[in-house]
């Protein structure tokens, strides 16, 4: 059986849009599944020199989501080199050949030139593909042009009649006329290789069996084809994947939200929740699952699979399924990885093991890494302010401060080392009893005192969290205020 290899081959943007780690992630699950190899190449001829910025968040992002790959920039490879921008030679050997076989010609158009026939062909209702009108120079006319200078871009000599079929794995048999295409330019006259020809190139010398990209690539595969066919080489298998929709039924992008990476990181998603978020963008578990891991994706995955309808990205969803995987993670885990959120908001949490307990009190109450500050500030200060509405229903009222007090007092009581869960929870219901209230009305103001909100975990988990100095503290104070008032 011949070896899988899959390429991903984004170009270096700097970041990574959603789509794009979708395709990867296609890309590997397939490679994966079938013990092949997931190669990354980086498509880099258009976007001049900055390589580094835009290329490492690629490499990073992959790794975060859990990907790795087999051949690459960063580590070499059978085929290398793996960005276009250093294989430029291969092009040239490669465009040589086309023009020297007749298959391709050499264009002398200006840009200027080409706009301006393709303005009037749209005037006069024409095509407005390239006009062919190099395509068949006498050879003197052609010496002549070089002779003079004139830089010159390589066309493809494609078919005038006919068609190409493109068989593709998700979506079958899609015919494209060969009047509709044109000569395209393969070498622009500076030399640098378009993304069609270097793209078919690059996998022909790559071993490239199988090539898995989004839908808006479908229209460039019959040109690709008229390339493998000019070379003589055997094509790829294609699978395009279906578009990625928003709710609202247009393409997904910017406007919709957090769109790329880095901004699912930023707001505190997990990895784990993304990549099985991504799976389920046009493909489904066999099974009908939802939530499975990456090992259970690369068991299942198959190219059969992909839905042929576009996929509709619902934020709510991944905000649920993160909300799943952030509840199972231990707390020590969940801890650190919410050590960079608090640190950025400036908390930092001393001892360092004291952060699990507090991540552990809320953990099921927050979707997203970024909200655990929030979740948390109480903990690192008390300079907060309390909720409106529950100052007027629970402490702006006749008594209140005198609960407090009480509280406060029957707390100090308890020394330092036994201020926990259950001892503070049997001093609040013995003190309600002595007083003949229920222990909600006792517990409603201190949370409210204790936190500055009228919800959040159980009030004896935050005390114990807090500790007897703050817990005292804060009582008094607020009872101080209230007296004030
Ligand atoms: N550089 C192209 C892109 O990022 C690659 C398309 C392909 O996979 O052929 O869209």
């Amino acid at each position: 059986m011949e070896e899988v290899r899959v390429r991903f081959a984004p170009s270096p943007s700097g970041e990574v849009h959603i789509g794009n780690a979708r395709t990867a992630l296609f890309c590997w699950l397939f490679a994966r599944n079938r013990g092949g190899s997931f190669i990354l190449r980086i498509e880099d001829t258009d976007v001049g020199r900055n390589r580094e910025a835009g290329e490492v968040p690629i490499l990073e992002g992959l790794a975060w989501l859990g990907m790795d790959w087999d051949e690459g920039p960063d580590r070499g490879g059978p085929w290398e080199p793996y960005r276009q921008s250093e294989r430029l030679e291969l092009y040239r050997q490669h465009g040589r050949r086309l023009l020297a076989e007749g298959k391709g010609y050499p264009c002398f158009c200006s840009p200027e030139e080409l706009a301006a026939r393709r303005a009037g062909a749209q005037r006069e209702g024409r095509s407005s593909g390239y006009d062919r009108r190099c395509r068949d120079l006498a050879e003197s006319e052609r010496q002549r042009l070089r002779a003079e200078g004139r830089p010159h871009a390589l066309r493809l000599r494609a078919p005038l009649e006919g068609e190409t079929v493109v068989q593709d794995i998700v979506r079958g048999e899609v015919r494209f006329l060969h009047a509709e295409l044109d000569d395209f330019v393969l070498v622009r006259s500076d030399g640098r290789p378009t993304y069609n020809f270097a793209c078919v190139v690059d996998d022909h010398l790559m071993r490239i069996t199988h090539v898995i990209r989004g839908e808006e690539h479908l229209s460039n595969t019959p040109k690709q084809l008229l390339l493998y066919e000019a070379f003589g080489y055997e094509p790829p298998r294609f699978a395009h994947l279906p578009m990625i929709l928003a709710l609202d039924r247009t393409k997904l992008s910017k406007r919709h939200g957090a769109t790329s990476l880095q901004q699912y990181r930023d707001l505190g998603y997990l990895p784990e929740a993304l990549v099985n978020y991504l799976a389920l963008l046009g493909w489904s578990h066999p099974e009908g699952k939802e939530v499975f891991d990456l090992q259970e994706a690369i068991a299942h995955f198959s190219l059969e699979r992909i839905s042929r309808s576009p996929s509709v990205y619902d934020d709510r969803k991944i905000e649920w399924l993160n909300g799943h995987y952030l509840r199972s993670l231990p707390a020590a885990e969940l801890a650190r990885r919410a050590l960079p959120f608090m640190r950025a908001a400036g908390y930092d949490p001393q001892p360092p093991d004291r952060l699990a307990k507090l991540v552990a009190a809320v953990q099921d109450r927050v979707k997203l890494l970024g909200e655990l500050p929030d979740a948390l500030a109480y903990f690192f200060r008390d300079d907060f302010h309390y909720d409106e509405e529950g100052y007027r229903k629970y402490l702006a009222r006749p008594g209140a401060a005198e609960l407090l007090e009480r509280s406060r007092e029957a707390l100090s009581s308890l020394p330092e080392q036994d201020f926990t869960v259950e001892n503070t929870e049997a001093v609040y219901r013995r003190l309600a009893e002595s007083m003949g209230i229920r222990a909600a009305e006792l517990i409603h103001p201190t949370r409210l005192a204790l936190t500055g909100r009228t919800v959040g975990p159980g009030l004896f988990d935050i005390m114990a969290l807090l500790g007897k100095e703050a817990t005292l503290a804060r009582l008094g104070r607020c009872a101080a205020g209230l007296r004030r008032d």
